[in-house]
């Protein structure tokens, strides 16, 4: 059988969005982002410094990105509130 062997067929895993995040907090990547859309709910967490929010803004079409967003803008507005 001398079949040519050239093809290599690379099964690359899509490219997706990495499901961890730079956490504001610690600066560790190790944020997670669980999204509940039937709940409407999200929930981010933070590996390394247990940092924890809840993002209740969330409809069919929220990705992980956008949840992402909202929790660094409440970390920060958290932030200017208790200093
Ligand atoms: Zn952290």
């Amino acid at each position: 059988m001398g079949r040519r062997r050239r093809q290599k067929v690379r099964r690359r895993p899509q490219k997706r969005i990495p499901d961890v995040y730079p956490c504001p907090s610690c600066g560790n990547t190790a944020v997670k982002i669980e999204l509940y859309r039937d709940n409407g709910l999200a929930t981010v967490k933070c590996g390394s410094c247990q940092l924890e929010k809840s993002i209740t803004s969330i409809n069919t079409l929220t990705e992980a990105v956008d949840v992402y967003g909202d929790f660094i803008d409440i970390f920060y507005q958290s932030r200017k509130v208790e200093v």
